[in-house]
């Protein structure tokens, strides 16, 4: 019978010897402090234990998504930032791998895997975010470039990156998907601008400007006719539920450790609450493995990755709101534990929108649900 879930392995164990060894302490404690998890990336990097899902040829192991997810947890249980984890090795390098030309793949998917460069999203606009067919950023392509124009906006992690995967639209498409296409363009090219736009946490977002930016024709991922197809088939790598679920996950550890100091670990209120939290990770850990599992085998599985990303990001949201409310205390931000509560419950609501929102998420739903009775 074929297996449908599978446990990380022996990757968590090398995962806890390797974030023991002084040189990532000393990382993890300066990703923790400068919001910059560049050097922890480039020190997993070098074991291939940044993206080792991806083949070994390429900076990985050869190994699995669902391997690849012990990653994600591991990070998390550490307050190591891992969205620029999540932008650049599981979004982006990802999809470079599954519709990318190859030399393309060959000059960057190593890079992304050493830890040595990294790319960020730029899809959002002022006017298109849940619905990307409607994406303006123009792309004229002429002899040897294509040249974009247009403005990106809520990008996170874009001023960590070199590179930036961006949607933009050719002239002439017979429908708004068949004239899309994704570039890769190199963030310091003439005309790129970069502006941070603060957020509710510690995070940034930034706008991106795109004035008469050439990127030259080998750096295109997909072109006309082909991104739209390529985007619908890799939505569910940036939406298997492992990052919102690990990050629940560490924030359930933060808010037990705040009853046990409260001493009130033991009330009947607080103790259902951790409880029934408790479950819902566990139901979140299984709906993200079954995720990882099912790309691993190659199914797409649209409606399993939407359950999974709007059930642990409600789960994460609804979590961090009653630690906050429950537990934060009035203590001031000096004690660390106080200060992480109130990051996530800053943190919490934007995973409701992030890479699909969750009114998005229940509509692939329904659409499943009406579709499957009919
Ligand atoms: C934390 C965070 C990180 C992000 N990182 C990035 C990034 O790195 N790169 C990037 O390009 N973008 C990023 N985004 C942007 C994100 O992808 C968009 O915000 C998201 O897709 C929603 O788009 P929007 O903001 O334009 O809202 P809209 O699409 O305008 O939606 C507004 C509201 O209407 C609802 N809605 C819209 N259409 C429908 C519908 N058909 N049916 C029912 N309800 C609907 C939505 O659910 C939402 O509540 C990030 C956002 C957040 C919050």
């Amino acid at each position: 019978m074929r297996s449908t879930f599978a446990e990380p392995d022996s990757l968590d164990s090398e995962l806890v010897g390797f974030f023991a060894e002084p040189a990532a302490v000393a990382a993890v404690r300066q990703a923790r402090t400068e919001r910059d998890p560049r050097p922890v990336y480039r020190l997993l990097g070098e074991r291939r234990l940044l993206a080792p899902a991806w083949p070994e040829r390429l900076g990985g192991r050869d190994g699995s998504l669902v391997q690849a997810g012990a990653v994600a947890e591991q990070l998390a249980a550490r307050d190591v930032p891992d969205l620029l984890h999540v932008i650049s090795v599981q979004t982006v390098g990802n999809l470079l791998l599954r519709g990318a030309p190859e030399s393309l793949v060959t000059e960057i998917v190593p890079r992304l895997a050493a830890g040595r460069a990294f790319a960020a999203v730029l899809f959002t606009e002022p006017g298109a975010g849940s619905d990307l067919s409607s994406v303006i950023t123009s792309a004229i392509v002429d002899d040897d470039a294509v040249v974009l124009h247009g403005e990106k906006v809520y990008g996170l992690v874009t001023s960590l990156c070199q590179h930036g995967l961006c949607l933009a639209r050719v002239e002439g498409g017979r429908t708004p998907y068949d004239g899309l296409m994704l570039v890769l363009l190199d963030l310091t090219t003439p005309g790129v601008t970069i502006t941070p736009v603060p957020s509710a946490w510690a995070d940034p977002f930034h706008r991106v400007g795109l004035e008469d930016v050439r990127v030259p024709r080998g750096r295109v991922v997909a072109p006309p006719g082909q991104a739209w197809p390529l985007l619908l088939r890799t939505l569910a790598l940036e939406r298997t539920g492992i990052d919102y679920y690990s990050r629940a996950r560490r924030w359930y550890a933060l808010a037990r450790e705040r009853a046990e100091v409260l001493e009130i670990a033991g009330d009947a209120d607080v103790l259902a609450a951790l409880g029934r939290f408790g479950a819902r990770l566990n139901a979140a850990r299984l709906l993200a493995y079954r995720t990882l599992s099912a790309l691993d085998e190659g199914e797409p599985p649209d409606e399993m990755a939407a359950t999974s990303k709007w059930y642990a990001s409600e789960l994460a949201a609804d979590l961090a709101g009653w630690t906050s409310l429950r537990l934060g205390g009035t203590a001031d931000d000096a004690d660390p534990l106080t200060h992480l509560i109130r990051e996530a419950a800053l943190e919490a609501p934007g995973m409701r929108i992030s890479g699909g929102t969750s009114e998005m998420m229940l509509r692939t739903l329904a659409g499943a649900c009406i579709g499957g009775a009919g």
